[in-house]
């Protein structure tokens, strides 16, 4: 049972509302099995809330990019140093360090004499660490499940070699250079009072500096512009009310950004470029579809 999220001072809270009492006596009652905490916080946040019970477990975000970020990997030596099974989660960066990379990374990887995909690479890293007892990766497809299960049997702690590791590095060094903005897409930000959908903003801010084409552009202006969702959700709404960065883990200045983001993805002329766009270029869009789709279903 894990207590969702705990950071800076809010051990001392739950345990004045009575929460550890009451986790304690489900423990005894045979209703859980072990005691524990999720946590998004700084190093030494989770220093002082490992030292503040005895936990039997945590859960941490934990990847190459995230050695430093968060727990890290002193968090991590130090919670399992104190007995404490660690759980980690966002091994692939909320899905950033897999799928489409960046060439200039994938160049990295394909340096390698045993050919992998870049999810197997990122879980690898992070199932290297002794001090990891399980890694818990979001999986939307069967195959997504085989790969995990084929990286998690094939890893053992300590494992990979120096030249491999060489390799991570000089893809670290790819990623810190291509990533304007440190978002996880963990979701605790919204929803914002005015309907500005951040993790999209983001992910698709950070799209347009790691990979090539306008592919970002127009998703951004389809859909957080609204020419194809019907709803706007860009970042140009954004009126600076700061409630979403009292909730960001990662301690992103969300107003600050979405002023970078509105002014990289949308520019002068946003407003009248959506008008077009659902007025003319959408419409034009779906009618070629259907056209495709009747054509189709002739030739059958
Ligand atoms: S600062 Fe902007 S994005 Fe954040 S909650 Fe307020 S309006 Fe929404
Ligand atoms: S901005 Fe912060 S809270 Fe929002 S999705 Fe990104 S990391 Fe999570």
């Amino acid at each position: 049972y894990l207590i969702h999220s705990l950071g800076e001072g809010g051990f001392e809270k739950l345990e004045k509302l009575g929460v550890i009492k009451f986790l304690e006596t489900a423990k005894k009652q045979g209703k859980i099995g072990k005691i524990g905490f999720s946590f998004h916080d700084n190093k030494d946040a989770f220093k002082k809330i490992v030292d503040a019970y005895n936990w039997d477990v945590c859960l941490i975000q934990y990847n190459f990019l995230d050695e430093t970020n968060q727990a890290g990997t002193k968090g991590l030596e130090y919670a399992a140093a104190n007995g404490i099974t660690v759980i980690v989660m966002e091994p692939l960066k909320g899905g950033i360090l897999a799928g489409d990379v960046p060439e200039k990374a994938q160049k990295i990887w394909n340096k390698s004499n045993i050919k992998r995909t870049p999810a197997e690479w990122a879980l690898k890293w992070v199932l290297n660490h002794p001090e990891v007892t399980c890694v818990i990766s979001g999986m939307g497809e069967l195959e997504q499940v085989k790969e995990n299960i084929k990286v998690a049997n094939e890893t053992t702690p300590n494992s990979i070699p120096a030249d491999e590791m060489k390799l991570y590095h000089e893809v670290k060094e790819v990623y810190n250079e291509l990533m304007v903005v440190d978002c996880t897409g963990c979701g605790y930000c919204v929803p914002c009072p005015v309907g500005v959908d951040i993790p999209q903003c983001f992910e698709l801010y950070n799209q347009k500096y790691m990979f090539k084409g306008s592919h970002s552009t127009v998703l951004y202006l389809g859909n957080l512009g609204g020419v194809t969702s019907n709803k706007q959700a860009h970042a140009g709404l954004c009126n600076g009310c700061g409630k979403c960065a009292k909730a960001c883990p990662q301690k992103l200045d969300i107003p600050i950004l979405l002023k970078d983001v509105s002014k990289q993805m949308e520019g002068r002329g946003f407003n009248y470029k959506v008008k077009l766009g659902k007025s003319v270029i959408f419409p034009i869009f779906n009618g070629v579809l259907a056209l495709n789709t009747k054509i189709s279903k002739l030739r059958k």
